[in-house]
């Protein structure tokens, strides 16, 4: 089978599209056919080197497609059932081995971009505004790179919940984005400082929570956003990683929460799994939750995807076809 192969880190050029074994399953996995594979930033970490996986490696952690073949412990799922799965490595491929406990049944109407696209951006987007922190009704929060795959998901989950977005884009066509998803206010912090427009447009008192995947480049500004007793979610390092920090500063800038949390730890157990899958499938289907599939690539073309990606240049989910 063709799959993506990394020997050792680096940039997109060290991404190599190469026939390998199809490997077999386990007594408690599913071999499963991949229809499409989801692409998230975190790749580009683990393709780097600033997350280290254990290489040789096959990158990507979501794709959806039908199971091929099951091993002997496999209860819930057979042949020729249409699955969708997050946080397995090896969905850059043809195939895929992904322990039963992964899978998560397509519903019907679903189609397998749209499951590859819901997944792993759906799931995160779900535990920070269902479970890192609980937004409210008339919640004021802060989003950072609201046109990005988790951005414009989350930003209707908030919407969905009462609260109140202000969102923050580099570019006017991605701010168009963010306003049809929902965000109040949206502000082009590559021209603005978000810090004093943030203050502005809530009249001083701040946010209640900032979401910041953007870390080292939005980071500090983004702590003095928040109101008192406000919660500091870093949840990404889409500009590099933040390493210096003085938690006296929480106590100095309102008695703050901050937390750094993971997708991994929000779906540990099989019940948080199917908690977040079915909300975010059923969303989907009510119309509720609009995904934005539109940049797709080959996965002979993995290469110009993470350029994209890392260039800025794409919104909402990213797409690669076998
Ligand atoms: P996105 O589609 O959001 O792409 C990243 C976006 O970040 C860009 O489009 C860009 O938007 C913005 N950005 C700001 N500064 C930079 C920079 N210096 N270089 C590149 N991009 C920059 O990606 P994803 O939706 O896949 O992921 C978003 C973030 O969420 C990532 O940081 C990822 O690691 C994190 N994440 C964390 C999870 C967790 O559980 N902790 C799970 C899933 C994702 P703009 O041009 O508008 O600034």
């Amino acid at each position: 089978m063709k799959a993506v192969r990394v020997t050792k880190y680096g940039g997109p050029e060290v991404m190599e599209y190469k026939d390998i074994d199809i490997p077999s399953p386990g007594e408690h996995d599913a071999l499963v056919k991949i229809a499409a594979s989801g692409i998230n930033y975190i790749d580009t970490y683990q393709r780097s080197g600033l997350y280290q996986i254990p290489i040789p490696a096959t990158l990507g952690l979501e794709a959806a497609g039908t199971v091929e073949a099951t091993g002997s412990n496999v209860t819930k799922f057979k042949t020729g059932d249409r699955v969708a799965y997050t946080s397995v490595p090896g969905a850059y491929a043809e195939y895929a081995v992904v322990p039963e406990k992964k899978l998560i049944s397509l519903p019907e109407g679903v189609s397998f971009n749209e499951g590859a696209a819901a997944m792993l951006q759906g799931c995160t987007a779900h535990y920070l505004c269902k479970s890192t922190y609980k937004v409210k009704k008339g919640d004021r929060c802060l989003v950072h790179a609201t046109a990005g795959g988790v951005g414009l998901l989350l930003t209707q989950m908030i919407k969905n919940c009462g609260g109140f977005v202000i969102g923050t884009v580099s570019t006017e066509d991605k701010a168009v984005l963010a306003r049809e998803a929902g965000a109040d206010e949206v502000i082009l912090y590559s021209e603005q400082d978000f810090k004093t427009e943030v203050q502005r447009i809530t009249g001083g008192e701040g946010v209640n929570v900032v979401y910041d995947s953007v870390g080292k480049a939005t980071f500090e500004k983004s702590v003095d956003c928040l109101s008192r007793l406000g919660h500091m979610v870093l949840y990404g390092n889409a500009s590099g990683q933040v390493t210096e920090f003085n938690p006296a500063s929480l106590g100095q800038k309102g008695s703050l929460f901050l937390t750094r949390p993971t997708l991994f730890d929000y779906t540990a157990d099989r019940e948080s799994l199917e908690w977040r899958t079915s909300d975010v499938f059923n969303w989907i289907a009510a119309g509720n939750l609009k995904l934005r599939l539109e940049h797709f690539y080959s996965l002979s073309a993995v290469q110009t995807a993470h350029r994209d990606l890392e260039g800025r240049k794409t919104t909402g989910k990213v797409i690669l076809t076998p």
